[in-house]
């Protein structure tokens, strides 16, 4: 009898795992991947002023090729559980849709993996012609640094490797087959801090004011385009988020303006790069006549693309006979743990349509759990056929 997603996704629903909390998500895995011929390991990661939290990794095989499945237990909080058509942890299937926080991220794509991944083993008798893993976190939603990050490096020190990953996020716009994400921009946060001199408004001669300059400055990063984007990426953006002086006071020239800004980038640069261009850019805006720097905030979201070739061809060709539809090979949309990842080596997205998603009612059609399955079932078939993934 092949595995029923539908149930593994409401027993996983069923389990409270709101970030930073277990909720019972990750034992109910660790039990049917042992089942299934699976070690699996469970650990606890810790950092000072953050939660603990307990992240699963397994594996059957030990040859190659190697696919790792990764994702995410962890679930946004409900809101306001009134407001809820259907009370959020209890599964319930209404009009042909599965209701319940975590439908669609991601623990239905994660039900989705698993039944596949139970059905090609029994169709080869327990053992893949390779090694097929499972890499969970319970800290995606969170502040995410005792999760993939973590989970990943003590893998690595364990002497795994792996040759390809899909990432089971919710990557469809509006139905099930509309698009893979093959990368992802990079995101980097900073500050510029123009100096003036403080003084009274009725002496302007006597003061500084930090303001002309601070415009002068925004006005110039905002016009010039940072490129005009690539063949796999949309063109990178700098936008200001808050602009801050700060100054309840009429009769004062204020001392400093702030004024924070994000850019998401693309492959034309990377991080150090991007920051000098700004950095010339300024210079170049306040001519010698401005005081100004740039705080750098730190970044762990460096901008990566998997390069399409014969993985990206075979997960495209799966989603394509399953649901009759071409997926778009996408890098858009914000950051995930595939920029981590994507250090170890190469990862794609596919999962659940994403509409609704982190909402009230957040729900999955009961057939698109079915057609996922199948996806990544014709995924398993065609990977670990001899020499199908070698570029
Ligand atoms: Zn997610």
């Amino acid at each position: 009898m092949p595995a029923d997603p539908l149930a593994i996704a409401r027993d996983l629903i069923r389990c409270p795992s709101v970030t930073p909390a277990e909720g019972g998500a990750l034992a109910y895995l660790a039990g049917v991947l042992e089942r299934a011929g699976f070690t699996v390991h469970r650990e606890i990661f810790r950092e000072p002023g953050a939660d603990d939290v307990e992240n699963l990794y397994a594996r059957i095989g030990s040859g190659g090729p190697h696919l790792v499945f990764a994702g995410h237990t962890d679930v946004v909080p409900p809101g306001d559980e009134a407001a809820w058509t259907h009370p959020p942890f209890a599964a319930e299937i209404a009009d042909g849709a599965l209701f319940g926080r975590g439908a669609a991220d991601m623990k239905g794509a994660i039900a989705c993996k698993l039944a596949a991944v139970l059905d090609y083993l029994a169709a080869c008798g327990g053992k893949p012609k390779g090694s097929i893993s499972f890499l969970i976190t319970g800290d995606e939603e969170g502040i995410a640094v005792n999760g993939t990050i973590k989970l990943l490096k003590w893998v690595a020190v364990r002497g795994e490797k792996f040759d390809h990953c899909i990432l089971g996020e919710p990557t469809n716009p509006h139905a099930l087959g509309d698009m893979i994400k093959i990368g992802r921009r990079g995101s980097l946060n900073g500050t510029l801090v123009v100096t003036g001199t403080q003084g009274h408004v009725a002496y302007p001669a006597l003061a500084d004011n930090p303001v002309r300059g601070i415009v002068a400055l925004i006005g110039a990063l905002m016009v010039e385009p940072l490129d005009a984007g690539s063949a796999h990426f949309d063109p990178s953006n700098l936008e200001f988020t808050s602009v801050d002086v700060g100054n309840k006071t009429v009769n004062i020239i204020p001392g400093e303006a702030r004024a924070r800004f994000n850019i998401r980038y693309n492959d034309h640069h990377t991080r150090d790069d991007l920051k000098a261009l700004i950095e010339r850019r300024a210079a170049a805006a306040a001519g010698g006549r401005v005081r100004w720097h740039i705080a750098w905030e730190p970044s762990n979201s460096d901008v990566f693309l998997t390069k399409p070739g014969v993985f990206v061809d075979l997960v495209a060709a799966a989603v394509r006979e399953v649901t009759g539809r071409t997926p778009e090979l996408s890098t858009s949309g914000g950051t995930s743990d595939a920029r981590f990842i994507k250090n170890y080596c190469p990862v794609i997205e596919f999962g659940l349509a994403n509409q609704t998603m982190h909402k009230v009612d957040e729900r999955v059609p009961t057939a698109d759990l079915a057609a996922l399955t199948a996806i990544y079932g014709r995924i398993l078939e065609r990977y670990f056929v001899p020499g199908a993934v070698r570029e």
